[in-house]
């Protein structure tokens, strides 16, 4: 076994439409210090696996779904299912609608974007331990073993890294540990990603995993791996290594380029920000270094999209962007900013390559907004949202209901403000607020853990005007979705995919 080979693994469930930008970067380091590696989208060829190994059941549309399986995954990375809306839904929910089926005698239950598992929690670290025990209950098992036996004969890698960013990852993750395992018990085991971090930042924090995972890791896990290999001072900047995942024939119809322009926040002071909460320090890479690394990126992998994966891109790098336009069109999310309420600045952006800008509005009441420190004042938002539109930029905007500030009479000023501009609202994310465990403001609430778990990321919490989530929900169902100005919108948004495909049904792209 080559104790220095390393094998980087990017486990299932999430959407499976572009590479996992956190391996790229471990990729990058490795590569720039002579390390050999391979890399293996688990997410992507498990799902994909699943599947085409799928049986017919006794109903109409899952038998014919079935049947349309390999006719729908070959659309789904070609341009012209993107160019109907209706086409793609189908193929979209076709294959959905066979993921979901496979599993039906089972406890669990897998589609393009989720895992879940009756039995088992993964915010409970005994049923974590208890999916690596029995791997072979996952559905995605057969897949699993096969890929990982002849990986592990081939490759004999020391070492294997996964990153572990959601929950929907989290049972499936241990699982394939519990294969990894069983198949070579001397291969060491690093696990790091969003997920780790989190759990690894809360107050209290006791590994659980002792003896099982040889190494968890918070932040950046570069320094990390590249010590476990016995390279040490390895702090530095490396350009991230898509070159493992070009050919891949990920959902979509080219390939897009997730890149990261800094982590954590430049704002930091929403209330209940996670990034806040796990005091993140914000990292930018300067806007030169952005535009460089890009134009190198772009040039050998020929993007049909960047997908800048920042928490919120900042008024600097956008400036720099304007001044320098990306060789690719391009998305992410930003704050609403004077700069925006700027129709030059917009028009700017958009020769820029920008076709869309994901903008975490929240709430249409300003008593709320400032509640949250949201920084937010709706009057700009406004003016942003008709600058966006005369721009020709999509604007994909998302709403949380349910924050402690809201009562159901601020829900109803969301919902007025998204009718008034609703003509320059391209998609809608609505969420239900869900409370961090962990925070000052958390402290300041009446709460009960929502979960009976030792790794629970949210806790339940008292109203405190009582519009609590069954009322939102009626509330949504009922008044906001059917909203005849709301509808439409709501429709607009590519099912399962939603924002990561969405910038392909917008003007600019189709
Ligand atoms: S903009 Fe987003 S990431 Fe930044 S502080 Fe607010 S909620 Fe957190």
């Amino acid at each position: 076994m080559n104790r220095r080979k390393v094998l980087l693994i990017h486990p299932p469930v999430i959407r499976p439409c572009e590479p996992p930008p956190g391996i790229a970067k471990l990729a990058g380091a490795l590569k720039r210090h002579g390390v050999e590696y391979n890399i293996i989208d688990a997410n992507l060829e498990g799902l994909r696996s699943v599947c085409q190994n799928s049986v017919a059941v006794p109903d109409t549309w899952t038998r014919r779904a079935v049947t349309r399986v390999e006719r729908n995954l070959e659309a789904l990375i070609q341009p012209a299912a993107y160019q109907n809306l209706d086409r793609y839904k189908q193929a979209v929910l076709e294959l959905n609608r066979v993921l979901t089926m496979q599993d039906r005698y089972r406890s669990t239950e897998v589609s393009l974007a989720n895992y879940q598992d009756q039995n088992l929690s993964p915010v409970k670290s005994n049923d974590l331990i208890r999916a690596l025990e029995s791997p072979e209950k996952n559905p995605f098992f057969p897949y699993f073993e096969k890929r990982m036996s002849v990986v592990l004969e081939n490759d004999r890698p020391g070492l294997v890294g996964f990153s572990l960013n959601f929950l929907s990852q989290a049972l499936c993750t241990f699982a394939m540990i519990g294969v990894l395992r069983r198949l070579d018990p001397t291969v060491r085991i690093i696990l790091g990603g969003g997920l780790i971090t989190s759990w690894m930042r809360q107050p209290g924090w006791k590994n659980p995993f002792e003896g099982i995972i040889d190494e968890l890791v918070a932040g950046e896990g570069e320094g990390a791996l590249l010590s476990m290999l016995g390279i040490e001072g390895a702090a530095g900047f490396s350009l991230s290594d898509f070159a493992g995942f070009l050919p891949l024939p990920y959902f979509s119809p080219g390939f897009i380029l997730p890149y990261s322009a800094s982590s954590g926040c430049y704002w930091r002071r929403c209330a209940f920000c996670p990034e806040r909460a796990e005091a993140n320090p914000y990292r930018p890479v300067t806007p030169a270094r952005v535009l460089s690394q890009l134009k190198t990126l772009i040039c050998s992998l020929r993007p049909v999209l960047v997908h800048f994966t920042d928490n919120a891109l900042s008024p600097a790098l956008l400036k720099a962007l304007c001044r320098e336009p990306c060789a690719a069109p391009w998305y992410g999310f930003v704050r609403i900013t004077q700069h925006l309420a700027d129709p030059d600045f917009c028009r700017a952006l958009k020769r820029s390559g920008c076709v869309m800008l994901q903008i975490g509005l929240e709430s249409g009441s300003q008593k709320v907004l400032d509640g949250f420190c949201k920084g937010i004042d709706l009057k700009i938002a406004q003016k942003v949202l008709d600058n966006l539109k005369h721009a020709g930029i999509a604007a994909y905007v998302y709403l949380l209901f349910g924050t402690p500030w809201e009562s159901e009479s601020d829900a109803a000023k969301t919902l007025d403000f998204s009718v008034k501009n609703s003509g320059s609202i391209t998609f809608l994310n609505l969420a239900i607020f869900n409370l961090p465990a962990f925070g000052p403001q958390t402290e300041a609430l009446d709460t009960t853990p929502l979960d009976t778990g030792d790794l629970f990321l949210y806790r339940r919490f008292e109203h405190p005007t009582g519009w609590h989530r069954q009322h939102i929900r009626k509330f949504l169902e009922n008044k906001f979705r059917r909203h005849p100005a709301i509808a439409p919108i709501i429709r607009n948004d590519p099912p399962v995919f939603t924002s990561s495909h969405a910038a392909f049904f917008t003007p600019s792209l189709l």
